[in-house]
C-alpha cells in the first residue's frame, strides 16, 4: 500500500456499526486483522438493535433438542413452494447457500453466548423454525460489541464514513471518515460497507421507487450512505424498489407489529382523541402497504376480546405454538417468547391496564365519554390498552449486489478489489419467503465479509 497523506491505517475499515458491521468487524479481528468499525450514531447496534430476533433456520442444535426433525432439503422444498406460490423464480444455488450460512452462523452465535427460544412454528413453513434471540437484540449486539472489544476492534462511534478511495488500478485503498475534528482519511486493506437501508433517504427512495407514497421512516439514519458511496465508484445494484409497505408498529421498545387477528377478536382501534377506526378501515389498517392513517393509534382490548385471545396455557410446545393450534389471535411477534400474548405486553412501555373507561380515557388522553362511544356497547374491563402506534417503514430492502463471498459487484459484473458488503446494504438473492432472513443474513454476511476482507488485505500486506 502507498502512503499519499493518510492520517490512519487499518488492515479492515467497516462502514457501519449495526448488526452486520460489528459481525464483520469481529471476524476480521478474529481472522488476525487491525480493524476498525465506523459508526455514524452515539450508539452501535442500528436497526439489529430494534429487531424482534427471529431467525429463520433448520437443522440446528435448538431444533434438535426440542426434538424437531428438520433438514436443509426440507426447508428449502418449503422455499420453492412459497415461491411458486408468490409467482417469483428463485436461484435455489444462492437459496440453498444462503440457508445454509444463516444456519451455521445461528449456531456460532450460539458459541459465542447468544440464546435461541424455540423453535416456533411459522406457516407456511411446514416445521418449526422460528428461532428467537433471547432475552431480545439489545442483548445480541451488547455480545457482538464485547467479543469485538476482547478482539481489540476499534469501533469509532459518531464517526460516518463518507466516501471510498480507489487506487490507480481501481482497488479499494481506503475510506474518508468525518469526524467532529473534520474529515479523517483511513488506508485500508479491505473494507466492508455494513451502513444498512435506505428508508429514511426520501430522494433516494423517490428515485428508485416514484410510485410509493410514503409513511415516515422507523429511524432517520437509515440514509443508505453505504448504497451511495458504492454507487458513486460504479457498484451494481439490485432490487432498489424494494421498500418495505408501510406496517403500524407500537413506537417503543419492542417494536412489535400487532396481528390482524385482533380487529375480528373485537378489539378496538382507537385515535388518540379516542375516535374509532371503523372494523373494515382498522383490518386493512393492521396489514401492510395501507398508506394512510399516519396518525397514531391506540388498540383497545376490552375483558371479551382478552377471553378470545391465546394465553400460554394453550401452548403445547416446542415454542409458542398454542395461537396456532387453536387460531386464537397472538399480540405480535416478539422477543424473545417469539408471538406475545396480552400477558407478555404487562413487561412493556406500551401496555397499560385500566379498570376503568375513564382511566383508559386518561391513559390515551381522550375524553371517556368519545372512548366509551368507540367501544362495544356494555364494554367491561380491565380494559388494555396497547399503544401508541403508528405507521412506518422499518426497512428498505435492495442493496448493492455482491456474490457469495460477499465481494461488491460492478455494474459490468466484475468484483470491486478490496470492497464487501453486508446486511441490508447488500444483497445476494431476491427472495426467501417468509421472514427472519434479514437478519440471520445481517449475522451470516458479516461473518463471511469480515474473514473475506481480513483474508484480502492480508494478501496485500
Ligand atoms: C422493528 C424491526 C424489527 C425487525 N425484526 C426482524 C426480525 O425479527 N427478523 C429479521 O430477520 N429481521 C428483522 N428486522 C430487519 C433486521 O433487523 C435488519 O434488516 C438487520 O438487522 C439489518 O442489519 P444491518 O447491520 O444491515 O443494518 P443496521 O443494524 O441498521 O446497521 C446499520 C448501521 O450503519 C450505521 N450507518 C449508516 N450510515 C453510516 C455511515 N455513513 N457511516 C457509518 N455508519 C453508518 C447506522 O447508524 C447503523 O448503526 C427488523 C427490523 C426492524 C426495524
Amino acid at each position: 500500500m502507498t502512503n499519499l497523506g493518510w492520517d490512519d491505517k487499518a488492515d479492515v475499515v467497516v462502514i457501519g456499526g449495526g448488526g452486520a458491521g460489528l459481525r464483520a468487524g469481529l471476524a476480521a479481528a478474529t481472522a488476525g486483522a487491525k480493524t476498525i468499525v465506523l459508526e455514524k450514531t452515539g450508539d452501535p447496534g442500528g436497526k439489529t438493535a430494534m429487531s424482534i430476533g427471529i431467525m429463520t433456520a433448520s437443522g440446528t442444535s435448538v431444533q434438535k433438542a426440542a426434538g424437531v426433525k428438520d433438514s436443509h432439503a426440507r426447508h428449502l422444498a418449503d422455499v420453492v413452494a412459497m415461491a411458486k406460490e408468490a409467482g417469483t423464480k428463485i436461484n435455489v444455488t444462492s437459496t440453498k447457500f444462503m440457508m445454509r450460512a444463516c444456519s451455521a452462523e445461528l449456531e456460532n452465535l450460539i458459541a459465542l453466548g447468544v440464546k435461541f427460544s424455540g423453535p416456533h412454528p411459522e406457516g407456511p413453513h411446514g416445521t418449526p423454525r422460528m428461532h428467537v434471540v433471547q432475552p431480545d437484540c439489545r442483548h445480541l449486539v451488547d455480545v457482538l460489541v464485547r467479543a469485538a472489544a476482547k478482539k481489540r476492534v476499534d469501533i469509532r462511534l459518531n464517526t460516518p464514513g463518507a466516501e471510498l478511495i480507489l487506487d490507480y488500478k481501481g482497488r479499494i485503498a481506503g475510506v474518508r471518515a468525518d469526524s467532529k475534528d473534520g474529515p479523517c482519511f483511513i488506508e485500508a486493506g479491505a473494507v466492508v460497507l455494513a451502513a444498512g437501508d435506505y428508508s429514511a433517504n426520501r430522494a433516494m427512495v423517490e428515485r428508485v421507487a416514484p410510485n410509493l407514497k410514503l409513511a415516515i421512516p422507523l429511524r432517520d439514519f437509515a440514509t443508505g450512505d453505504g448504497h451511495r458511496m458504492a454507487m458513486r465508484i460504479g457498484a451494481k445494484t439490485q432490487n432498489m424498489a424494494r421498500i418495505n409497505l408501510p406496517q403500524l408498529r407500537f413506537m417503543d421498545f419492542p417494536f412489535v407489529e400487532p396481528s390482524p387477528g385482533l380487529v375480528a377478536a373485537g378489539a378496538r382501534l382507537v385515535t388518540k382523541i379516542g375516535a374509532r377506526i371503523k372494523t373494515k378501515l382498522a383490518e386493512s389498517i393492521l396489514m401492510p402497504g395501507f398508506e394512510d392513517r399516519w396518525e397514531e393509534i391506540f388498540i383497545v382490548v376490552d375483558a371479551a376480546t382478552a377471553a378470545k385471545l391465546a394465553k400460554p396455557s394453550d401452548d403445547v410446545g416446542p415454542g409458542r405454538d398454542g395461537w396456532a393450534l387453536t387460531g386464537k389471535p397472538f399480540i405480535g411477534t416478539a422477543p424473545e417468547v417469539g408471538y406475545a400474548y396480552l400477558e407478555d405486553c404487562r413487561a412493556w412501555d406500551w401496555h397499560f391496564e385500566a379498570p376503568s373507561i375513564t382511566a383508559a380515557a386518561r391513559h390515551i388522553g381522550c375524553k371517556p365519554a368519545d372512548l366509551a362511544a368507540s367501544l362495544a356497547k356494555n364494554s367491561k374491563g380491565p380494559f388494555h390498552v396497547l399503544g401508541p402506534t403508528r405507521r412506518v417503514i422499518t426497512n428498505s430492502g435492495g442493496g448493492v449486489a455482491t456474490n457469495e463471498k460477499t465481494n461488491v459487484l460492478a455494474e459490468d459484473g466484475r468484483v470491486i478489489k478490496g470492497l464487501y458488503g453486508a446486511g441490508v446494504n447488500a444483497r445476494l438473492i431476491s427472495f426467501m419467503g417468509g421472514h427472519g432472513y434479514a437478519l440471520a443474513w445481517a449475522m451470516a454476511s458479516g461473518n463471511i465479509a469480515g474473514a473475506g476482507a481480513a483474508r484480502f488485505a492480508g494478501k496485500q500486506n
